[in-house]
């Protein structure tokens, strides 16, 4: 190996002329520049003209191979005379082209690392081919010999070179591509040094040289001719390169004007670097164009993968300011040629105030603008949410549904700004009296609701609704220095089993707050299975009572009111029965309220007026009939046009009407009832306050709203006359009643002695049991015909 090694290094300095070497080595580096320009040209390039200059680069790089060979030749030393062959001499050039044309073509086509290695490894043999054919293109007067280990040797050395050689010049890393030319130089120079070693000539003057061959004298000129074309080409493709490169500067620079028009935030890049960036970038980062482009686009969005974003598909990414600071942004990066070379536009949206906005609209959709709580959607969501946690600590928990007792009366007395302020109030103390942790919310209106996790057993639950209500309720309210006192009732629900439906837990709470609220207000009521068997009773009336006014089981019984002064009827109350196949005659206490809560009352209710009208027109002309109506017929607009049907239908004078209403019809909307009861008495309808004396019974009521008779409820009469304070208070009414100029009714009335002191006092007319029980239409019907005198 030692001699081998020892006799390439002096083939290299002793037999060639180094002038000639140091011309060969300019060519070859000229004729690659060219065929490299010209390949990038034809790159840039389209169609037949891209083809076109593809074939220049690959035959400038033959040409470029072959020259730098011959030239070498021609500095060969080998002291004997030399020709050449010229057939040969032409093949060598044809070796180098095929050889570097189907290298390209594989390196082109191929895709992986091998590939490219391959296409190396076919240019060596190409350049190796021209090589040796060249060699025995040259002729020497005398006998040559080769010394194959230096031949295999050179081609062992040289042909993985090459295949480095491309390797890395089609790396993505521009520090390994720098490598491609010195690796390519290095084998290039080893396979001639080894090649050139190889031979071994001796002196024959016997030998002559064959016709036709070509004097080292004579082949000069065709090669310097040759190295001269690869000059001019150079120059050719130096001039396409200067235009190409001002080319790109102006695209870039039209491109950054109009990239400065951009909202967005646009960075140009070519792989990592960033080239170009706008103006709106500069804002956004903080950073002048100049340290922007000193950067790697992978810095500045870190954790983006920029090389393998989809082109044109959005991405949340983080943007890194000049403070440090990662601002949220959603990056979109598109592939574009400027200046004919492939780059990648980036363009960055700021998402900062997008994320403000959707964060106040978040807190609009879920918070209570009065309190500041939750609100229903928000409580809604946050129990579905924990209900499908599956911690332990949590799996029990309470509901509490809170509602206000007689705010209604505090908003309308005193105006709904005192409301409001009454309201943050209430808040405010209810927040004090929860754990930490507690989730309260306004459900709207007066009501409100909690969530109390962890909460062990019903006694603790019962007790923070103890200590909601006593903060609610100990200490007044003060309105301009005057005390209000609001009460509260809660509702709960506590379960061990956080599988619950959201929608089933706030309807059991709900359920349980109308069982407080019922049994007498400032109190909590569980939830428990009672409840829940009245929840299914409830269902079962519910479903019953669509088939009884489908099924016409439902009948009116009269009860009669007589003239307190005559004794005679002058009216009947109309009462509604439900005839159930197999119950039996089931009383309104049983159904009306869930009528109510279901809206069968509207349909129940119409049936009634109907057939109250039609059964009291066959009555004598100067008996009433007394129809009750609930507040939530009311609230349907049809209610006017249903009265006005009835009474048409069964022709019966508005004079004979008379409605009952109570209070709860009055806590509705206001106006809408007032206009509504206002057209009524403009018929000549009568209205009767009912039940008077149980709810607000607010003297503002009685005189706002066009009452002909008031009617003092039965649970004042019961205690007549020997309680003094029953006695008291029916006086009072009286008294107030008949100062309004309107008429008094006492139900209930049991007793003669009721009877007696409800004559005494005034009353107008008198209804109870003492006078007569209610009874079916047919009944009542020959009652009234035959004008009994009931009592007197
Ligand atoms: P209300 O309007 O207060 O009707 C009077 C109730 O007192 C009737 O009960 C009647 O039978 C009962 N009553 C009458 N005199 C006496 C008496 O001397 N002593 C006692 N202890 N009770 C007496 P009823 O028929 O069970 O009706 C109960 C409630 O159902 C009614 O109370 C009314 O609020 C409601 N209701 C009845 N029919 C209808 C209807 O057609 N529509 C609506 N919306 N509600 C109705
Ligand atoms: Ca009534
Ligand atoms: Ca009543």
């Amino acid at each position: 190996m030692d001699t081998l090694l020892r006799s390439v290094f002096h083939c290299m300095v002793h037999e060639h002329d180094p002038r000639l070497v140091v011309i060969a080595g300019l060519v070859c580096l000229i004729g690659i520049f060219a065929s490299l320009a010209t390949a990038q040209h034809a790159a840039r390039e389209v169609g037949a003209s891209r083809t076109r200059w593809a074939a220049v680069a690959v035959i400038a790089s033959g040409c470029t191979a072959w020259t730098t060979h011959f030239i070498i030749l021609l500095a060969f030393r080998p002291g004997l005379p030399s020709a050449f062959d010229p057939l040969l001499t032409g093949l060598s050039l044809i070796c180098a082209i095929t050889g570097i044309a189907a290298g390209i073509f594989v390196a082109v086509g191929g895709r992986r690392k091998t590939d490219h290695f391959i296409a190396g490894v076919i240019v060596g043999t190409g350049v190796a081919a021209l090589h040796y054919v060249g060699q025995f293109a040259y002729l020497v007067q005398g006998k040559v010999e080769w010394d194959p280990r230096l031949v295999v040797l050179s081609l062992a050395i040289s042909l993985p070179l090459f295949g480095l050689g491309l390797l890395s010049a089609a790396d993505r890393n521009r520090q390994i591509r720098m490598l491609a030319l010195p690796i390519l130089l290095l084998a290039i120079t080893l396979l001639h040094f080894c090649g050139m070693a190889a031979l071994r000539f001796s002196h024959d003057p016997s030998y002559s040289f064959p016709a036709g061959a070509v004097s080292p004298a004579g082949i000069t000129p065709i090669v310097f001719a040759v190295a001269g074309a690869l000059i001019s080409l150079a120059v050719a493709g130096w001039r396409f390169e200067v235009e190409a490169r001002r080319r790109l500067r102006r695209d870039r620079s039209r491109l950054r004007a109009l990239a400065d028009m951009a909202l967005e935030g646009l960075i140009i890049c070519e792989d990592d670097a960033i080239v170009t960036v706008n103006s709106t970038m500069e804002a956004m980062t903080g950073h002048d164009a100049a340290t922007l482009t000193a950067m790697q686009a992978s810095a500045l969005l870190p954790g983006l993968d920029i090389a393998n974003l989809p082109d044109r598909e959005e991405r949340e990414a983080r943007l890194l300011a000049a403070n440090g600071q990662l601002i949220p942004v959603r990056a979109l990066r598109r592939q574009v040629e400027l200046g004919q070379r492939v780059q990648a536009v980036i363009a960055v949206r700021d998402q900062r105030e997008r994320l403000r906005t959707e964060a106040a609209m978040r807190a609009l959709v879920f918070k209570d603008p009065l309190t500041g709580m939750a609100n229903r959607t928000r409580f809604f969501e946050l129990l579905a949410m924990h209900t499908k946690s599956k911690r332990e600590t949590e799996q029990s928990f309470a509901v509490l549904m809170i509602d206000l007792d007689r705010f209604k009366l505090i908003n309308d007395t005193y105006g709904h700004a005192v409301g409001d302020v009454i309201l943050c109030e209430v808040a405010h103390r209810m927040r004090g009296a929860l754990r930490r942790g507690d989730i309260i919310a306004r459900l709207g209106g007066d009501e409100f609701a909690v969530l109390a996790l962890a909460v062990e057993n019903f006694a603790d639950a019962e007790a923070l609704a103890a200590r909601i209500i006593d903060a609610v309720s100990a200490q007044p309210y003060l309105d301009a220095g005057r005390p209000l006192f609001l009460g509260a009732s809660i509702g709960l629900k506590w379960t061990q089993d956080n599988s619950e439906k959201p929608d089933d837990l706030l309807r059991h709470a709900d359920l349980a707050l109308y069982a407080a609220k019922e049994e007498g207000r400032g109190r909590t009521r569980r939830f428990d299975a009672r409840l829940e068997e009245r929840l299914r009773e409830s269902h079962a009336i519910e479903e019953g009572l669509r088939v009884a006014i489908a099924k016409g089981q439902l009948e009116l019984h009269y009860q009669p009111l007589v003239d307190a002064r005559t004794g005679r009827i002058v009216s009947a109350e109309a009462l509604v029965r439900w005839r159930h196949p197999e119950r039996g005659l089931i009383p309104p206490a049983e159904f009306i309220k869930i009528a109510e809560e279901t809206g069968l009352i509207v349909p129940l209710g119409e049936w009634v007026l109907h057939t109250a009208c039609r059964e009291a027109a066959s009555w004598p002309g100067q008996v009433k009939v007394a129809v009750n109506l609930s507040p939530v017929q009311f609230r349907e607009p049809s209610l006017v046009s249903a009265v006005m049907s009835a009474m048409g239908a069964a022709k019966l004078s508005p004079e004979r009407l008379d409605l009952e209403i109570t209070e709860g019809v009055l806590l509705g909307d206001e106006q809408q009832t007032l206009d509504t009861l206002t057209k009524f008495s403009a018929w000549g309808v009568r209205i009767t306050m009912d039940d008077f004396g149980t709810g607000y019974s607010s003297l503002s009521y009685l005189r706002k709203f066009p009452f002909s008779t008031v009617k003092i409820d039965r649970s004042f009469v019961q205690q007549l006359p020997h309680d003094a304070e029953s006695v008291a208070l029916v006086r009072a009414i009286i008294s107030m009643t008949s100062a309004l100029g309107m008429a008094t009714t006492i139900e209930g009335v049991e007793t003669a002695e009721q009877f007696r002191f409800a004559v005494a006092e005034g009353c107008t007319s008198i209804q109870g049991y003492y006078i007569g029980r209610p009874t079916d239409g047919a009944e009542f019907g020959r009652l009234v015909k035959r004008g009994a005198i009931i009592a007197a």
